[in-house]
């Protein structure tokens, strides 16, 4: 059985204090679920925090970013050994925010994902395409791509640190989703091209997550798709009540 799997990437958003109360809302509404895994990313400075107020709660905590290095000259940078340290064992890499804002590539995410993967820790891979390469019908090309310059290299015992997250770029933000037929076409071909690459047991097993735009009215449908394994969601996270109802339609 695949893992069902909600996160909440809060993005830039939410100071100290804000944090707290969306912690704390959440650790009653979903601290005992046990339908999904429910993670929750804060921004770096509050990571600690929501390590400290999640403890006996079964909500984990995920880092939004991290660089590649182990350690040393790189000002600014946060390393795998760093989240470790404080209790966070899951990064989101290779959003599509990082891609475009701050120049990611397909060869700089290999190496995060090498270096996380050599820490021990579990992967949260954002990838999807652009509306102009869905105008051009090469979706399918691009996220065949994206994966494998990202992850084929990786060892067949590295999947089960793991997860997928399909998140077409003209779908993020826009209040414009996939609709659901269009993410299960998807996610059935993520799943054929790493059944094809590895094996169709690791296909089976990763649990593969839709992002952009799911809101408490349309989480339900996307969820109920057969290779939709739950959802990474953004704006919606950032309200205890919304990120409750899209957790409990999975
Ligand atoms: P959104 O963001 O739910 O606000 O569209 C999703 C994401 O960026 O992961």
């Amino acid at each position: 059985m695949r893992k069902k799997i909600v996160a909440g990437n809060w993005k830039m958003n939410k100071n100290l204090s804000e944090t707290e109360v969306l912690l704390s809302e959440l650790k009653t509404k979903l601290g005992a679920s046990k339908e999904a895994n429910i993670i929750v990313a804060p921004t770096f400075t509050n990571l600690y925090k929501a390590t400290q107020d999640l403890k006996g709660s079964s909500i984990t905590v995920a880092a939004q970013n991290m660089h590649q290095a182990d350690n040393g000259a790189f000002t600014g940078e946060i390393s795998a050994d760093m989240l470790k340290n404080i209790g966070v064992e899951t990064v989101i890499l290779g959003h599509s925010e990082r891609r475009a804002y701050f120049g990611e590539t397909d060869a700089l995410l290999a190496d995060k994902v090498n270096t996380a993967l050599k820490h021990g820790m579990k992967v949260i891979f954002c990838f999807g395409e652009e509306l102009q390469d869905r105008k051009s019908n090469s979706h399918f090309s691009v996220v065949e791509n994206q994966l494998k310059n990202v992850l084929f290299h990786i060892k067949e015992e590295h999947w089960k640190n793991i997860v997928l997250a399909y998140e077409p770029v003209w779908a993020i933000g826009t209040g414009e989703t996939a609709s659901p037929d269009q993410a299960q076409e998807m996610h059935a071909f993520i799943r054929n091209t790493i059944a094809n690459a590895f094996t169709p047991s690791i296909a089976d097993e990763v649990s593969i997550l839709y992002g952009g735009s799911v809101k408490p009215n349309n989480a339900e449908e996307i969820f109920a798709k057969p290779d939709v394994d739950g959802g990474l969601i953004g704006g919606a996270a950032l309200d205890a009540s919304s990120f409750e109802a899209i957790a409990n339609a999975i």
